[in-house]
């Protein structure tokens, strides 16, 4: 924002931009939604989940008040219900497959994404997705019987989802948002996968995918320096980067500039303007060691995506059979959770999912060019043919700095000369604005012809 105010300094062309900014700054709806954001309803909703036994994926499909068809069937009807209050405006299904014999699944098993999607009203085919997976494990992930409450894995991040509907849903936005829980994560992140894999083979334009994976704040580590802050993961090298894609990196940089990581910096200058005592902490990686999580099989299939994760983990509370031992008491039980801390990790989602699809679409076919050699930048991209782009901005970093530090609104146009700033010594990037100063994530350039 400094850095703004002091090109704008410089240069009367960037006025409106500041102005933008400013009222950009505080949207006085999604601030209401934030506050709207209930630690109680989170917490009713882990308890509720938690109290369904166990949801492994292979747990009972057809008992009422015990195993993962029950856990299905109950969050269908909390978005049925949410469904109702809003008029119908949502449409809530759910997505059933039949899994073949995999490495955890040893019979062909029936899956069943649980999903409510709100549609936006001016851009519908634009698609960001909020995301939980309901399944839980004991010990062993084929264990169907055992006790496996859950509560912060992942019914954290399924409470989180469930909480987004319940709030976003009385609202309209430009692009659509789809609230997803997905069984068969810990049995190889099978509900994702078959969601990922519809979206590509439909083709469907999803431009940011969130993970809620473990996100209870455990209250083991209530002491800790981290505990107002949620990592948000993403990867630097795309997960389906071409070979010729591979080359380019090698040859001029970029391996910090993914989309997802665009995406994660857009989830940190969004929530940072709202939440002033709960922080995003960037990972600049795709999962911790040894661990995976829903985000994958997107990255895999080519979409953004990140992971949000809560900062501590505490092992003896994950994955664990309920029991005590030497003293010890491990299982994933209500009591280590921190709703208020899961709470906080919804309205960083909330503000980011709003945040972009009040936004335009990002600029496509976003070029650095380089058929001459030049101390100017020159960047083109195409027109936006969303109807609510009012301007561009482009921004620019130093090669070592990790996140966006400049910007510089350059109006309604398609190209922009950066002069003096060769494109060799900084890192460039463009974003579209709406008329209310509302700002896509910064799409990297390739280089081009
Ligand atoms: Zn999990």
């Amino acid at each position: 924002m400094k850095k703004t105010i002091l090109l704008c300094a410089l240069s009367l062309l960037c006025v409106p931009t500041f102005i933008a900014q400013r009222r950009a700054q505080t949207d006085p709806e999604l601030q209401k939604m934030v506050r709207e954001v209930s630690a109680r309803n989170i917490e009713a909703s882990i308890r509720k989940l938690v109290s369904f036994g166990t949801r492994n994926t292979l747990s009972e499909q057809d008992n009422p008040t015990r195993g993962i068809g029950a856990a299905r069937d109950w969050i269908f009807s909390e978005f049925e219900r949410f469904n109702r209050e809003c008029g119908g405006c949502m449409v809530v299904e759910k997505q059933s497959f039949t899994q073949p014999k995999a490495n955890r699944v040893p019979e062909p098993t029936v899956l069943t994404n649980v999903i409510a999607t709100l549609r936006g009203t001016t851009d519908p085919g634009r698609t960001y997705v909020v995301s939980g997976h309901y399944d839980s494990m004991c010990t062993s992930p084929t264990d169907a019987k055992c006790d496996a409450p859950g509560a912060n894995d992942d019914a954290s991040g399924t409470a989180a989802v469930i909480e987004l509907a319940r709030v976003m849903s009385k609202r309209k936005f430009d692009a659509t948002i789809v609230f997803m829980t997905v069984p068969g994560e810990e049995q190889g992140l099978l509900g994702a996968a078959h969601y990922a894999e519809q979206a590509k083979q439909k083709a469907m334009d999803i431009e940011g995918m969130f993970t809620n994976d473990i996100v209870g704040g455990v209250t083991t580590k209530k002491n800790s320096p981290h505990r107002n802050r949620v990592r948000v993961f993403s990867e630097g090298v795309p997960s389906n980067e071409t070979e010729q894609q591979a080359n380019t990196r090698r040859s001029v940089g970029g391996e910090n500039d993914s989309a997802s990581r665009q995406l994660a910096r857009y989830v940190k200058e969004q929530s940072d303007k709202y939440l002033k005592d709960f922080k995003v902490w960037m990972m600049y990686r795709r999962d911790r060691y040894g661990r995976g999580g829903d985000h994958i099989p997107f990255l895999e299939r080519g979409f953004t995506a990140v992971r949000i994760t809560e900062v501590d983990e505490d092992y003896t509370h994950q994955h664990q059979n309920v029991r005590t031992e030497n003293g010890v008491f491990y299982g994933d039980t209500p009591e280590f959770v921190d709703f208020a801390y899961t709470a906080n990790v919804a309205r960083v989602n909330l503000i980011a999912l709003a945040s972009l699809a009040n936004a335009p679409a990002k600029p496509r076919n976003v070029g650095i060019v380089t058929s001459r050699l030049t101390n100017d930048t020159e960047l083109k991209w195409d027109a936006n043919d969303d109807a609510d782009v009012a301007s561009y901005e482009v921004v620019w970093r130093d090669t070592t700095a990790p996140e966006w530090t400049n910007s510089m609104n350059v109006g309604n146009v398609t190209t922009y000369i950066a002069k003096d700033m060769s494109k060799d010594n900084y890192f460039f990037g463009v974003r579209a604005v709406d008329s209310n100063g509302n700002k896509s994530p910064v799409v990297y350039p390739r280089p081009m012809r």
